[in-house]
């Protein structure tokens, strides 16, 4: 049996990304900088990656600079543009990961505007239309898919209102690539991705800026990724993060269908055993692997501890969302009560969770209830 459903917060690294780690480790561990004939195969080798990444991605190859993961990449694009921007707005959402919205606070301040999100889950286009109407903004930013309950955004349609509003587009896809294609993800100005949320190491990721020769300047010291993110390049990571996402994507249509599947008969096994159990955004268009719910009763917590403790690890899905009274800005934005808030988990299951390993859940869930009421 596999207890672990808290994919979206991180994954195990795969055995190909595993493999493709050590070997880069063991064969390319010289620096790409050096001027020898072993620092020029670690730098084609870097390189290469590049490439693959690019293909996954569809953008161009120049225009993806390695970073240690989503939250710098993200700290990064917003305090850069925020130093070239000092007169413009930034447009993004209320329901943004907080390696979002504390760095574009920081570097916006008071010239961040939030679009309104629908009890959908989704961000209103109509409002983001009415709002790139006034200029000058320097970039709109919103997540692909939410980590916390999962809901897919419209983000083709908000960067074709973009683009129509001459309006730069950045997205964090940290949740999407590795669940759903990336293929047309490189269509947008900016995107965020991070290794460790499919199946590659922790501490890489990348930054794709909108073209090559942007002068984005935003780890200062020597010239690696042309200057633009200083510092001796993480080669093995890297190899071992593009190798997990080509792992993944020919397999990705066949395990979305199966994963809803079984998340749907976990569904009803709940319902089933436990009564009353509201999923969040249920209808609407959500990421194969995550089901936010509210439990029937008791603090969120109290499940956390006691579903630990025969094996199976899930979240309150607010561990970063949350505010100082342990709300979730998401939820909040979604409509939820304070109640819902302290009474809700996030179940996210992986590539190859089997069906019995969420019915075991379903299973140590009604236990813990039992167990609760008492
Ligand atoms: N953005 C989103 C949407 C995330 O879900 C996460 C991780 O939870 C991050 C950013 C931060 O990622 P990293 O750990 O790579 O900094």
């Amino acid at each position: 049996m596999n207890g672990y459903f808290d994919y979206n917060a991180t994954t195990p690294l795969l055995p190909v990304a595993q493999e493709a780690w050590i070997e880069a480790s063991a064969k390319h561990w010289h620096n790409a900088s050096g001027l020898y004939r072993e620092g020029g195969f670690t730098r084609r080798k870097l390189e290469e990656a590049r490439e693959r990444l690019g293909e996954r991605l569809g953008c161009e190859p120049e225009r993806i600079v390695f970073t240690s993961g989503a939250t710098e990449s993200n700290n990064a694009l917003f305090h850069s543009l925020g130093l070239s921007h000092a007169d413009s707005t930034v447009l993004s959402s209320a329901i943004e990961h907080p390696s979002v919205r504390e760095p574009l606070q920081a570097a916006f301040a008071q010239r961040t505007e939030l679009l309104s999100t629908h009890s959908s889950g989704c961000v209103d286009l109509d409002d983001l239309a009415e709002k790139l109407k006034k200029a000058p903004r320097a970039l709109v930013t919103t997540m692909a898919a939410n980590n916390e309950c999962g809901v897919l955004q419209p983000w083709r349609e908000m960067l074709a209102l973009c683009r129509n509003a001459g309006v730069p587009f950045h997205t964090d896809a940290s949740q999407w690539i590795g669940k759903l294609s990336a293929q047309e993800l490189g269509e947008c100005d900016y995107i965020t991705g991070s290794g460790h949320k499919f199946g590659g190491p922790k501490g890489i990721g990348f930054l794709v800026m909108k073209n090559e020769n942007e002068a984005l300047r935003f780890m200062r010291g020597g010239p690696q990724e042309e200057g633009r993110r200083a510092g001796t390049e993480n080669y093995p990571s890297v190899e071992a993060m593009v190798t997990a996402l080509e792992g993944l994507t020919p397999q990705l249509s066949g395990i979305a269908s199966t994963q809803s599947s079984y998340r749907q008969q976990f569904i009803a096994a709940l319902r089933e055993q436990l009564g009353a159990v509201r999923v969040i955004a249920e209808e609407s268009e959500r990421l194969w692997n995550t089901v936010m719910f509210v439990t029937p009763r008791h603090d969120n917590r109290k499940w956390l501890a006691r579903l630990s403790q025969r094996g199976f690890q899930v979240s309150n899905g607010s561990a970063c969302s949350a505010l100082k009274d342990g709300s979730s800005t998401v939820l909040a934005a979604l409509g939820a009560s304070p109640d819902d808030m302290r009474q809700v988990l996030r179940v996210s299951s992986g590539w190859s969770t089997e069906l019995s390993d969420w019915l075991a859940l379903a299973q140590a869930m009604k236990q813990v209830l039992n167990e609760l009421d008492q």
